[in-house]
C-alpha cells in the first residue's frame, strides 16, 4: 500500500470534509483490489532479502519494519486525521492520554516550565501536576479564560501553554486568536486539545496553533467501542513525537486503526447532527422550568457565544445542565432515565449522561468540588444521533416530580 500519491492528495484537498472524512489518505487501488482498507495485521514486517535491508538502512527506502515503528493501516488512519485537520502530519496512539504524555515529554526537558489552563481534562492536568514534578519540570496552572495571568505566568524557560476548548463540563471556549498573540510574543509553542470540537468544529491549526491534540475514543471513532489518540501539526514537531513514541509504545493495533477509519467516513455526518440535536436540546432545556441553568456554546447565554460563534462552525454533542433542588433529585432524574445510559465519555452514537459529582469527583469533599464548580445538581449530557424528540421526551420525563 503505497502512501497517498501527490495527486490524490490534490484531488482530497479540494473536496469537502464529508468526501474526505471517507476516502482522504487512502490509495485507490489497494491491497487484491479491495475497497476497504486492508488491516495489516501483524507485529512484524519482513525483507525479501539482503539488498532489501540495505535499500530500507542505508538508501533511506521505504520500508515497514516493526509494528511500534509503523504500520501501513495506522499510516492510512494518519494521513486521514491530517487532511481533516489541515495539518502536515499526524501520529496515532493507542488513546488520547498516550498521545498526550508523549507529546509533552518530547518537548519539555527537566528545568523546563510549562502553562497549562485549570479546566483541562483532569488525567491531563494530573499528569502535568504531579508526574512532570519528578523529572523537575514546573508547572503553573492558570485560571481558564484570563489571558493577563497566562501572559504574566510565562518565563524564560517556558516551553509551551496547554489548553484546550471546548473544555469540560462548562464548555469554555478558549480564544485561539488571543493565546496566539501571546505565544508569539514570548516565542513558545501552542497545544490544543480539540477533543470536544473536532477538525468538523473547529481547525486550531488555521489559527496558528503549534499542535493538535485528540482523543479519537470520542467523535472521530465516534461508537464507544475502541479508544485512539492523534497528535497534528507541523512535520517536524510531529517527527520529533513519533521518535519518543518509538519508546513509549503506546502503539494502536492495527484492527483498532481500522475501526477508527470506519467511524471516520461517517464523522461528518454524524457531528453536524449532534451539533443540531444538542442545541435544540439545550433550548428545550433552558426553558424547562425544572432547569436552573443550562451551558452550550452556541446558546446566546453562555459566557463564551461570541468567541465559540466566531471560531467555530458548531457547539458540539455536549450540553452540560443544573437543574433545581438537591443531589436527590439529581439522583431521580439519573434513575428515571430509560432511554439515555448513565456514563462517563462522549462522542458517541449512544448519549450519555453523567453527573460529575458522582462519577469524576466522588473522592473531593463537597467544599473542593463547588469551588471547582461541580454542584450537586450538575450534569454533562453528551447528546448521540439518536432521534430529538426520544431524547427530549426521555429527559422531560426524567426531571418530572411526580
Ligand atoms: C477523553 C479525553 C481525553 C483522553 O482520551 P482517551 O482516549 O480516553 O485516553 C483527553 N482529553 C479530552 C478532552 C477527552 O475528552
Amino acid at each position: 500500500m503505497a502512501d497517498v500519491s501527490k495527486k490524490a492528495k490534490k484531488l482530497h484537498s479540494r473536496a469537502s470534509m464529508a468526501t474526505r472524512a471517507i476516502h482522504a489518505g487512502e490509495p485507490r487501488q489497494k491491497y487484491a483490489d479491495s475497497l476497504m482498507t486492508p488491516i495489516v495485521q501483524t507485529a512484524t514486517f519482513t525483507f525479501k532479502n539482503s539488498k532489501a535491508i540495505e535499500d530500507y538502512t542505508k538508501k533511506g527506502k521505504a520500508h515497514y519494519e516493526y509494528g511500534r515503528y509503523g504500520n501501513p493501516t495506522a499510516k492510512i488512519a494518519e494521513q486521514r486525521l491530517a487532511d481533516l485537520e489541515g495539518a502536515e502530519d499526524c501520529v496515532v496512539f493507542s488513546s488520547g492520554m498516550s498521545a498526550i504524555t508523549t507529546t509533552i515529554l518530547s518537548l519539555v526537558h527537566s528545568g523546563d516550565h510549562i502553562v497549562i489552563t485549570d479546566d483541562s481534562y483532569k488525567k491531563t492536568l494530573e499528569f502535568c501536576q504531579s508526574y512532570l514534578k519528578q523529572f523537575a519540570i514546573d508547572c503553573t496552572i492558570v485560571p481558564f479564560g484570563s489571558y493577563d495571568f497566562i501572559d504574566k505566568a510565562i518565563r524564560k524557560n517556558t516551553r509551551f501553554i496547554f489548553s484546550e476548548s471546548p473544555t469540560n463540563p462548562y464548555l469554555n471556549i478558549f480564544d485561539l486568536v488571543k493565546i496566539k498573540k501571546i505565544a508569539d510574543k514570548h516565542k513558545i509553542l501552542t497545544l490544543i486539545d480539540s477533543t470536544f470540537a473536532t477538525p468538523y468544529n473547529q481547525r486550531p491549526i488555521e489559527f496558528g496553533m503549534d499542535l493538535v491534540l485528540q482523543s479519537c475514543t470520542k467523535y472521530l471513532a465516534g461508537h464507544n467501542d475502541i479508544l485512539a489518540g492523534a497528535v497534528l501539526g507541523r512535520q517536524e514537531l510531529v517527527e520529533k513525537i513519533r521518535d519518543l513514541h518509538k519508546s513509549m509504545g503506546g502503539t494502536i493495533d492495527p484492527h483498532c486503526c481500522y475501526m477508527l477509519l470506519r467511524g471516520l467516513k461517517t464523522f461528518p455526518l454524524r457531528i453536524r447532527y449532534q451539533n443540531e440535536s444538542a442545541l435544540r436540546i439545550a433550548e428545550w432545556l433552558e426553558a424547562h422550568p425544572a432547569i436552573r441553568r443550562v451551558y452550550y456554546p452556541f446558546l446566546p447565554s453562555h459566557q463564551h457565544y461570541e468567541v465559540a460563534t466566531q471560531q467555530m462552525q458548531g457547539g458540539g454533542g455536549v450540553v452540560s445542565f443544573e437543574i433545581k433542588g438537591t443531589l436527590v433529585d439529581s439522583k431521580r432524574l439519573l434513575d428515571r432515565l430509560k432511554l439515555i445510559n448513565i456514563g462517563p465519555s462522549l462522542g458517541g452514537v449512544e448519549s450519555l449522561i453523567t453527573h460529575p459529582a458522582l462519577v469524576s469527583y466522588y473522592d473531593y469533599s463537597r467544599k473542593e468540588r463547588y469551588k471547582l464548580g461541580i454542584t450537586d445538581t450538575l450534569f454533562r449530557f453528551a447528546v448521540g444521533i439518536e432521534d430529538t424528540d426520544d431524547l427530549i421526551a426521555d429527559l422531560d420525563g426524567a426531571l418530572r416530580k411526580s
